[in-house]
């Protein structure tokens, strides 16, 4: 299924590559749950299909069977489990560019989080970029740019992968989801509410959203606790909640000493979630929770 938003970056691909101008190189920036992962996806199907429509893959092809399979023998996909991108993986990718293709055709190497790349990683990334060889294509996504070397950026053909918040709207009210006061901070993110909805988790977000603008008032945690130790990437959300509720607070009339208390303790709540093993949810949003009533009294 193509997501609406899209579509006009896609076209304007098939239409470089119809007039062989397709950069060998492709990059593709944006924020987590855009919709990069899907792109790159298509984009290796379409170029390795035999006969494709605008670079569209025709899903009965040979090619397009093995890829259906997760079997293609001439596409790599590198996605990052931990936290970089080594040396080591970087030439396997390299490896795999320089031997002939099994299906006669075209070879295609996904590399995603490619800002997660080690020095050295980007190093040996940049030889092949150099280097490009007939009929093999590198398609990266990033979050990013800033935090790749220049050297990589300008061997690539960058594009910033952008929703229209309006399409994005209509897209998810037509997966049946409750139009919540918080969706709008996630319009960039569209796949990201997906995945939500999918989890059956729209419920806990929400609540995390009613704990993050009420908590001056709220007793008992153990909810919101359970929501966060349960999926530890919502802590972020939480965050995102709470700073935005700070904002709003400060508008109305919050002293910006106490704003930046506030601050303060949500960045230092923020860092512990990430880097203390072990930690004790409960106690972490006690302390959290305290500092912020008293910053709102
Ligand atoms: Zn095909």
């Amino acid at each position: 299924m193509p997501l609406p938003w899209l579509e006009s970056l896609y076209q304007q691909l098939a239409h470089s590559f119809s007039q062989q101008r397709f950069h060998h190189a492709q990059l593709f920036n944006g924020d987590k749950g855009v919709g990069k992962q899907h792109l790159v996806d298509s984009l290796a199907d379409g170029l390795l299909c035999a006969s494709p429509v605008q670079l569209r893959a025709c899903g009965h092809c040979k090619s397009c069977q093995l890829n259906q399979a997760g079997t293609h023998p001439d596409k790599r996909i590198v996605r990052v489990d931990g936290q970089t991108i080594g040396v080591d993986e970087i030439r396997d990718i390299t490896h795999f560019i320089n031997h002939s293709a099994a299906q006669n055709g075209n070879k295609v190497v996904v590399l995603e989080q490619c800002h997660k790349m080690t020095t050295a990683a980007a190093n040996a990334l940049l030889k092949t970029l150099e280097e490009p060889s007939l009929n093999r294509y590198l398609l990266l996504t990033c979050e990013q740019t800033a935090l790749l070397p220049a050297t990589i950026l300008s061997r690539c053909a960058v594009h910033e992968v952008k929703v229209d918040s309006s399409i994005t709207t209509q897209w998810l009210a037509s997966l049946s989801i409750p139009n919540y006061s918080w969706l709008a901070l996630f319009a960039s993110q569209p796949l990201l509410v997906e995945q939500w909805h999918k989890e059956h988790q729209l419920g806990s977000v929400d609540l995390l959203y009613k704990f993050a603008t009420e908590i001056k008032d709220s007793h008992n945690f153990s909810t919101l606790v359970d929501i966060l130790n349960k999926d530890h990437s919502l802590v972020n959300v939480f965050a995102l909640f709470l700073t935005e509720h700070l904002k709003t607070q400060l508008v109305l009339g919050m002293d910006f000493f106490s704003y930046q208390k506030a601050q303060t303790a949500l960045s230092e709540f923020l860092y512990n979630s990430s880097h203390v093993l072990g930690l004790n949810m409960s106690l972490a949003i006690s302390q959290l929770a305290l500092t912020l009533r008293e910053s709102q009294n």
